[in-house]
């Protein structure tokens, strides 16, 4: 019999441990049964060494509540310890351990920010029980030897003695607390049972579970039409979970399957995936989903879980994987890590920015891979993939490179280019007076149309830019490629494009009759908001077209995104009037008699106006009227 204090040189840390991480206390669990899983692995390591020549057995880890004595009993059969080893690993090191722990983050306030809570160990289990019993047999230790049985209520006394165990192992035995009470329930420990064990390598057992199994029938032989109920023990875990096994080995369709093991509530099936798979210079494996997503504002966020050698850490990722990644789906398993430091540490971390790095570098590969080998399958994933690969590009410099060369641009026709492709065949068309090559787009075909049909007149291309994250892209875009502007297909600059293209085309009229024809239109329009500018757009263009300044616009459209503030929001649209003097309603116009021209103007002023959405009320009234009236 020994009897000691637990670290009595320093203050009590048990009630500290008590509130500690009170929201968290639930990892008490995880933390208890990975100590069962490691004690298990080590056992059969050293049976490999040759240094265990006993039986291995069955090694299943056994959860068990008594709801009377108010335990919850966690055993396993890995290598167990002596009288000595518990008072070396569990008195001295493990204790240490505790108290670095807290001493390190009691005081910071960032407790709750600790990834996974990880670190402190078996002294966890104070935080949910009054007294924690722990009886252990070496696996070194003969068949007539005795355990050891250590019990601690957390005073810190402890007490040490012999008892009589069979069998090798450790059982730990918690006296869950009146105020953690819900740690006796079945349900919920199920539920944390498949939270944290659920791909842990050793099999974790609770209960049993109800099946029906097949009976054979004597008379009929037939085995499917009678089935009995029996009980089974109730295996928590997969404890060869799809990551771990070698990516070569493993069907399409097993890929498929295991999604829907990690996210039993989606139905749906993932676009793709990449299997990571890593040992050096760090050990890291995983499987990231694509996910389909059915309404472009839909994005789940922290989908992926982290995993440290098959036990959950946590399916918060920010700051521990590159930030577009947090939209994908799957599993990331790595005991390289550093799980007990705070977030706020680890973001700043060399190694987890390698591992993020890697990690980026080995999804723009696959991407890059199905690129080259299946171009074709590639565009038709694009639309869905589209908004993981900009974000990407967008937040992470490096996949910004590394995405150039298979990032794809559609246009409006529903072609698809490289980034590469599409300047080449741009270019030569669509480099403006001062020598900016000019990407015109669309962000919406129906208000647009005529914009587009008018630049295609021209031949020019349009890209269809209608993700939600395309302003982005758009911007960061032009920031990295110098002489390079975009322009949406209803802005001013598609006009000085097409200026410059008629540069040598003579006008006409003359100044004169310009200026008259600018005047009708001043006469009838709105002033404050649309501005007449004289232009030659070609004589089957429009006679009259509304553009918007591309910056202005773009100003009004964030302000929009970010929630309608800023003097931007509140402006009024402004726009430009082009007047088409190549079209011949607009050059006939100068022989008219002045009412005649008012009323065109007038008319024409509307039917612009009309295809942009911009005339309601009283005018849309009065224009439907006049129009009727020339019917009869
Ligand atoms: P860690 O697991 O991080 O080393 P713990 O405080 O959880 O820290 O455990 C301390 C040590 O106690 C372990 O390293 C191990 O040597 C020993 N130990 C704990 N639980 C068991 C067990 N179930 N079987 C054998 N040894 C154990």
């Amino acid at each position: 019999m020994k009897n000691g204090s637990i670290g009595v040189k320093t203050e009590n840390i048990f009630p500290v441990i008590k509130k500690f991480l009170y929201s968290e206390n639930e990892i008490f669990l995880r933390e208890i049964i990975s100590n069962a899983v490691d004690a298990t692995l080590k056992l059969k390591t050293l049976a490999t060494a040759g240094e265990f020549n006993g039986e291995i057995g069955d090694t299943t880890i056994k959860i068990k509540i008594d709801k009377d004595k108010k335990t919850l009993t966690i055993s396993d059969r890995g290598i167990g310890m002596t009288s000595e080893e518990v008072d070396k690993y569990i008195n001295q090191i493990a204790f240490s351990g505790a108290e670095d722990f807290i001493n390190k983050f009691k005081d910071k306030g960032d407790s709750a920010n600790i990834i996974g809570h990880f670190g402190l160990g078996f002294y966890s289990s104070f935080m949910v029980s009054d007294k924690v019993s722990l009886i252990s047999k070496s696996c070194r230790q003969n068949a007539d030897e005795q355990g050891v049985i250590w019990e601690c209520d957390g005073n810190p006394e402890y007490t040490m003695t012999e008892i009589p165990k069979g069998d090798r192992g450790t059982d730990v035995i918690l006296y869950i607390s009146d105020d953690c009470a819900d740690f006796l329930d079945e349900g919920k420990i199920r539920g944390l049972l498949e939270k944290y064990c659920k791909f842990m390598p050793v099999p974790v057992q609770f209960g049993t579970k109800k099946v029906e199994e097949p009976v054979e029938d004597e008379k009929t032989a037939d085995k499917d039409k009678k089935t009995k109920t029996v009980e089974k023990p109730w295996i928590i875990n997969e404890t060869a979970p799809l990551w771990k096994k070698t990516p070569s080995s493993i069907e399409e369709k097993e890929y498929d399957d295991f999604y829907h093991v990690l996210y039993p509530m989606n139905f749906d099936t993932p676009l793709f995936h990449i299997h990571l798979n890593v040992e050096y210079p760090f050990n890291l494996t995983g499987i990231l989903y694509f996910p389909k997503i059915k309404n472009k504002y839909e994005f789940q966020r922290n989908k992926i879980q982290l995993y440290c050698n098959e036990v959950f850490v946590t399916d918060s990722v920010e700051g521990i994987l590159p930030e577009f990644l947090t939209l994908l789906h799957g599993v990331v398993d790595s005991p390289d890590i550093p799980l007990n430091v705070s977030r706020s540490f680890l973001q700043n971390d060399q190694d987890v920015k390698k591992i993020s790095g890697y990690i980026t570098k080995k999804v723009a590969e696959k991407l890059e891979e199905m690129f080259k080998n299946d171009r074709a399958d590639f565009e038709k994933k694009w639309d869905d993939i589209k908004v993981f690969i900009e974000y990407g590009m967008i937040t992470d410099e490096k996949f910004w490179e590394r995405a150039e060369k298979f990032a794809l641009l559609k246009d409006t026709d529903g072609k698809y280019y490289t980034i590469e492709e599409y300047r080449k065949s741009i270019e030569e068309k669509q480099t403006d007076k001062n020598k900016r090559v000019i990407y015109l787009y669309a962000t919406d075909t129906d208000t647009q149309y005529p914009n587009i049909e008018n630049a295609k007149s021209h031949g020019y291309n349009v890209l269809m830019m209608d993700g939600i994250l395309d302003t982005h892209f758009i911007s960061n875009f032009e920031q990295k490629n110098e002489n390079t502007g975009f322009a949406r297909v209803d802005s001013d600059s598609i006009s000085k494009l097409i200026e410059k293209d008629d540069d040598k085309k003579e006008s006409k009229l003359d100044d004169k009759q310009k200026e008259l024809i600018k005047k009708t239109f001043e006469d009838v329009i709105d002033k404050s908001r649309f501005t007449v500018v004289i232009s030659q757009t070609g004589e089957d263009a429009t006679p009259v077209e509304l553009t918007q300044s591309e910056w202005m616009r773009r100003m009004k459209d964030m302000s929009v995104m970010g929630g309608g503030m800023s003097m931007w929001g509140d402006m009024p649209e402004n726009y430009n009037i082009l007047v088409n003097e190549d079209n011949s309603i607009i050059s006939e116009l100068i022989d008219k008699d002045e009412e005649t021209r008012k009323k065109t103007a007038t008319q024409l002023y509307d039917l612009a106006r009309l295809s942009k959405g911009l005339l309601k009320g009283k005018e849309l009234d009065d224009f439907i009227r006049r129009s009727l009236e020339k019917l009869v």
